[in-house]
């Protein structure tokens, strides 16, 4: 977490503004800092169980199947020390370490704090891939079983009022980094950045964390589409939920110019679909883009 930038003398115009750049500025420093403290603070109380020097072992505790290709998997940490938390901040990833007779090997998975959560547990959505190694492992894991985890790891820092709209485009499992993004954002009432996320899915049964995002459609601050590449027309839909019947394209984009450096787009899919939208930002001339 960044402190907010002091501005200089040039940037207050004496007219008197309400508020002035140096009241927000204060008022940012004193949340800075009161975020700041509460972290130190949980960390001190509760150190991290999770390492980013050494793999911590975690067991299997709950599987939900969402869809045909993904699967909800709840991890608890093993050890029973009550005096540690499983802990990250909003975008971080965590490492999976893979071994098999023929490898070892790590892949990186996105944790997801259920509403059930314990402090000691996290969630993962596992989308498996038809010859891919560590998500058929993953996908076919049973209760019980011991995996071995390490992290946090992530650059993404949230910072109130930084800018004032966020754009979020997300395709498949890039979802859920973004919901802590949001949530994190939403729980923080001083907070006015404007969230607009373009969802990104092949069809109505692989929408991920659907129930979460329709809920959150009520707050002032928050407006979300589900982009399907291939939608059905008879299936029911929640009342007024936004799904779209087509790709996500520039047009849905170019609705929100112009845009300026206030804004900030975070992207999260697959390397093709980031590169996709990265270009066409360039093209923009959109500066501040973060690829997760
Ligand atoms: C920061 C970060 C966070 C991530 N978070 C998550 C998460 O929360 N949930 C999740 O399911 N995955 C996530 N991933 C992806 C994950 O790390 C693995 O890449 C994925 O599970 C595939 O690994 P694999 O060993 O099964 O595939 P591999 O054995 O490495 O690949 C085998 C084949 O699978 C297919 N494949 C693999 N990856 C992709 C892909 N991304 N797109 C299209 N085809 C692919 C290809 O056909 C490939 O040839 C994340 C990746 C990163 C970098």
């Amino acid at each position: 977490m960044n402190p907010p930038e002091e501005p200089s003398k040039e940037d207050c115009c004496n007219s008197g503004c309400n508020p002035c750049i140096f009241e927000v500025y204060e008022k940012q420093l004193l949340l800075y800092k009161k975020r700041k403290e509460g972290e130190n603070a949980s960390e001190l109380f509760f150190p991290n169980a999770i390492s980013q020097l050494h793999y911590t072992q975690f067991t299997v505790v709950d599987i939900a199947e969402i869809c045909e290709a993904h699967k909800l998997l709840t991890f608890k940490l093993k050890s029973s020390d009550k005096n540690i938390r499983v802990t990250w901040k909003p975008g971080d990833h965590f490492l999976l370490k893979f071994t098999n007779a023929n490898c070892s090997c790590t892949r990186a998975y996105t944790p997801l704090k259920q509403k059930n959560n314990t402090g000691t547990d996290f969630s993962i959505i596992i989308k498996r891939y038809k010859n891919g190694l560590v998500s058929n492992y993953l996908y076919n894991l049973k209760s019980g079983q011991d995996v071995l985890w390490r992290g946090p790891y992530g650059a993404y820092e949230v910072i109130p009022n930084k800018f004032s709209r966020i754009f979020m485009i997300a395709q498949g499992t890039g979802i859920v980094p973004f919901m802590s993004i949001i949530e994190s954002i939403l729980e923080n009432e001083d907070d006015m950045t404007k969230l607009i996320l373009c969802y990104c899915c092949r069809n109505v049964d692989s929408i991920l964390l659907r129930t979460e995002l329709y809920s959150m459609k009520c707050y002032w601050n928050f407006t979300y589409s589900v982009f399907l590449s291939d939608f059905k027309q008879n299936v029911v839909y929640k009342y007024q939920e936004p799904i779209v019947n087509h790709k996500l394209n520039k047009e849905e984009l170019l609705k929100f110019v112009p845009f300026s450096e206030k804004d900030q787009f975070l992207l999260c899919g697959s390397t093709q679909f980031m590169e996709h939208f990265k270009l066409w930002l360039k093209i923009q001339e959109v500066e501040n883009v973060f690829t997760f």
